[in-house]
C-alpha cells in the first residue's frame, strides 16, 4: 500500500511497477501488549519510520526521587528502540511526562518535583547530545491543575525548550486541549527560551495546519477519523501520529499501529500525491529532527 504506479513515458514501455515512499509515526509507544509486534504490524501495513517515546515512570516501576532515578527508564527505552530498530527504522524521544509532576508533588512538593523534572530533562539532553534519542518530550499537564502547579510546569516546559536549544534538538509537547490562545502562550515561552517555534512540536494536534503555521509551533496530527485529509486539505505543514500506547487493558489505545499507513493509503485515494506524501513523511520530520531519514 506504500507503492505507487508508475507510467513511463515512452508509449511502448506502458507497463506499471512499484517505487516504495516512506510512511512515517511521529509518536508511539510500546509497553506491555504487543511490544515489538505493533512494530512488524506497522511495518507489514507499509510503516518505514517511528519515533518512539518513553513513558511515565511508573510504567518502569520506577519512583523517581531525583532526576539522576530517570537514567534506567531512558536506557531501558534506548535498548527497546535498538531492538525496533531491526523491525523499522526507529528513534528514540525522552519524555518527561509533564504529569509527573503530580506524582512527584505528592511525596516532595511542587518546587522539589519541578527540579526533579528539570534535572530529568538535563539528563534527556545529554542523550541527545550522545546520538542516543533526537527529542525530549515535555509541556504541562492535560487535566485542570491549581495555578501553581501550572506555574511550576511552565518552568518546567521552559527549562525543556532551553536544553534542547542547547543541544540543538526539537521538543515534542504533551499539553491542554488544543486552544490558540493556549499555543499562542507555549509559543511566547519558547521565545523566551530561544528555540524556533517550528521546533516546537504539539503531539496530539488537531487538524488546524492553517492555525499552528500562523502560530508557527509544529503540529503532529492524531491520525484519527478523518484529521489527515483535513490536515492535507489545508497543506503539508505537518506530521502524522496514532499515540498508540500498547496498553493491554486498552488494546488499540489511542490509535493501533496500523494507522498511519492506513490514513497514507487515503491521502493517496484522496489524490494526494507521492510527494505530498515525501513531504509529510520525510522532509517535516527531516526538518523538525535535523537528521536525515533513508
Ligand atoms: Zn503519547
Amino acid at each position: 500500500m506504500n507503492f505507487k504506479k508508475v507510467r513511463l513515458k515512452n508509449p511502448s514501455f506502458q507497463y506499471t511497477f512499484m517505487i516504495s515512499t516512506m510512511i512515517t509515526d511521529n509518536h508511539m509507544h510500546l509497553y506491555n501488549h504487543l511490544r515489538l509486534k505493533a512494530l512488524k504490524q506497522f511495518r507489514q501495513a507499509g510503516g518505514t519510520h517511528v519515533f518512539l517515546v518513553s513513558l511515565l515512570s511508573h510504567h518502569y516501576g520506577i519512583a523517581p526521587s531525583n532526576g539522576d532515578d530517570f537514567r534506567a527508564i531512558f536506557d531501558d527505552h534506548i535498548k527497546l528502540v535498538e531492538r525496533a530498530n531491526e523491525i523499522v527504522k526507529a528513534y528514540a524521544i525522552l519524555s518527561v511526562h509533564p504529569a509527573e509532576i503530580t506524582i512527584l508533588s505528592r511525596r516532595w512538593g511542587a518546587d522539589r518535583a519541578g527540579e526533579i523534572m528539570k534535572e530529568a530533562l538535563e539528563i534527556a539532553g545529554g542523550y541527545v547530545a550522545e546520538g542516543k534519542a533526537v527529542a525530549i518530550k515535555s509541556g504541562r499537564p492535560h487535566y485542570e491543575v491549581g495555578d501553581y502547579i501550572r506555574r511550576v510546569s511552565n518552568e518546567v516546559m521552559m527549562h525543556a525548550f532551553r536544553i534542547a536549544k542547547e543541544v540543538d534538538c526539537p521538543v515534542q509537547l504533551h499539553t491542554e486541549s488544543y486552544t490558540k490562545e493556549g499555543m499562542e502562550e507555549i509559543a511566547r515561552i519558547a521565545d523566551k527560551a530561544g528555540i524556533k517555534r517550528d521546533r516546537v512540536i504539539k503531539h496530539f494536534s488537531p487538524p488546524r495546519v492553517d492555525e499552528f503555521s500562523e502560530i508557527g509551533l509544529f503540529p503532529s496530527v492524531i491520525a484519527m477519523g478523518d484529521n489527515a485529509v483535513k490536515a492535507a486539505g489545508q497543506g503539508d505543514r505537518f506530521v502524522l501520529e496514532t499515540d498508540y500506547i500498547d496498553d493491554k487493558s486498552r488494546p488499540g489505545s489511542v490509535l493501533g499501529p496500523k494507522t498511519v499507513p492506513k490514513k497514507i493509503k487515503e491521502l493517496l485515494k484522496a489524490g494526494f500525491d507521492e510527494d505530498f506524501v515525501m513531504k509529510i513523511c520525510k522532509d517535516n520530520i527531516e526538518m523538525i529532527y535535523g537528521i536525515e531519514l533513508e
